[in-house]
């Protein structure tokens, strides 16, 4: 039931993400398309409306004025203003909106396409696109006649565009037809990115979900321990403190862990939101870990364990002191949990390729080949039973773990040739 109400809000936010992926596809083509067809166009019409505006140039400066004597050879002056580029044509209006050069035009002309064609004055001096009959495509440019000595009050400029609509038509269709295509396949493209997407998600979601399960489950185990203890105890109020010592320690020991508990998860859980800021300041790495190492030479050798240091880091690195500090213990303390009597603990540093390298060994029950890509996750412990019995709680290598790649550092594992384990970290000066 959790489950599929899980599955279903993934669904959903993944067809969130595939709609947004494919609405910006849309939006990107369409643009992108438009943007092409415009300059197409522009470029296309550039030529026509040179065309145009270069004949009325002519046109209005050849025009003769009041002042001026008119040519003495009107027929050849005509002949000069007449168009050289056959496919424009002239169309010259009187006062009262009619056409005048009928001739010109040529009157089969004229009767097949001009006789119902109205002037429109809307545009005047703009060059427009208009449709003759409204079929035949034209490009024109209407300006007022100069000449106040013939009847001609305006003068328009056609030029017939059937050529160049005729490859907008068709590239226009080439667009929507490419455009339809790169949109079908960006229905795929979205479904497959969403997908890719939403993996993280559902990763770290479920990485969240079981870190919450496992968190509950480690802190009520000592709260009913403490609990059926302290009942325990209620059932006989009369008892003397001494008789009843197993039962408080054990309390005592549930109360330490489930303290600790909460620290650590309280650590992960602020470096997770990235609350924690490190402090970082200059600190000599040999002297350091030398202070840190020496309460734990007396506990090894009260456990009969040996304790070697091998010291070679002569040098300042800049770290988080307590940070560094709480490194090193969750080590330590694992040294000493997983190793027997006659055992030994190591502890080495020195400096390669510009890094301070820390190793810490020991010779105890070490990792199992196949578990160790686990032992950095979350409450991962190989032997669940006997690490609670070690108060270990499997938080530990994961908080090392973070304080390593905080300082921009790199921890591994790795087994030791004989037996035992080893932790090397990288750390940069
Ligand atoms: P815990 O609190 O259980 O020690 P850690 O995160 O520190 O949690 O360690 C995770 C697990 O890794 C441990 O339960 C143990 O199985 C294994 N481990 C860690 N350090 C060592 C070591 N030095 N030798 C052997 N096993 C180790």
């Amino acid at each position: 039931m959790k489950e599929m109400f899980k599955n279903k809000i993934f669904r959903k936010q993944q067809l969130k993400y595939m709609v947004l992926n494919l609405i910006s596809f849309t939006v990107i083509f369409t643009i992108f398309g438009l943007i092409i067809f415009s300059q197409v166009q522009h470029t296309l019409f550039t030529k026509t409306d040179e065309e145009l505006l270069m004949i009325k140039e002519r046109m209005v400066n050849d025009t003769p004025n009041d002042t001026r004597i008119p040519p003495p050879n009107d027929k050849g002056s005509r002949q000069n203003e007449r168009p050289k580029n056959p496919r424009i044509m002239v169309i010259k209006w009187n006062e009262n909106d009619k056409i005048v050069n009928q001739d010109e035009i040529g009157t089969l002309f004229y009767d097949d396409y001009l006789e119902e064609y109205k002037l429109d004055k809307t545009n005047l001096n703009n060059i427009t696109n208009t449709d003759v009959n409204n079929l035949y495509p034209f490009r024109y440019l209407l300006f007022e006649d100069a000449n106040d000595n013939d009847e001609v009050a305006y003068i328009q400029l056609m030029i017939n565009i059937d050529a160049e609509q005729n490859i907008l038509n068709n590239f226009s269709k080439l667009l929507i037809l490419c455009s339809s295509i790169f949109i079908l396949l960006s229905i795929s493209a979205s479904y497959f990115l969403s997908k890719k997407m939403m993996k993280p998600i559902i990763h770290s979601w479920n990485k969240q979900a079981e870190f919450v399960e496992n968190a509950s489950h480690e802190l009520r185990t000592p709260l009913t321990i403490i609990q059926n203890k302290l009942e325990l105890m209620l059932t006989t109020p009369h008892e003397k403190i001494a008789n009843k010592f197993e039962n408080i320690a054990l309390s005592l020991s549930e109360t330490r862990r489930l303290s600790k508990l909460t620290t650590d998860l309280l650590t992960l859980a602020r470096a997770d939101s990235a609350e924690t800021q490190l402090e970082k300041k200059n600190l000599h790495v040999d002297s350091f870990v030398q202070s840190v190492c020496t309460p734990y030479i007396e506990i090894a050798e009260s456990q009969d364990k040996h304790f070697w240091l091998k010291l070679n880091c002569d040098m300042m690195m800049n770290a988080d002191e307590t940070r560094f500090h709480q490194l090193l213990v969750i080590l330590l303390d694992n040294a000493l949990k997983y190793t027997g009597e006659h055992d030994s603990i190591g502890v080495k540093t020195y400096e390669q390729d510009h890094k301070v390298v820390l190793e810490i060994s020991d010779t105890g029950i070490g990792i199992k080949d196949e578990n160790i890509p686990y032992i950095f996750d979350r409450f991962y412990r190989e032997d669940k039973a006997r690490t609670r019995e070690s108060g270990g709680i499997g938080l530990g290598l994961s908080i090392a773990q973070w304080i390593v790649s905080a300082h921009g550092g790199s921890i591994k594992v790795s087994p030791n040739e004989t037996a035992g384990t080893t932790f090397k970290i990288k750390l940069p000066m």
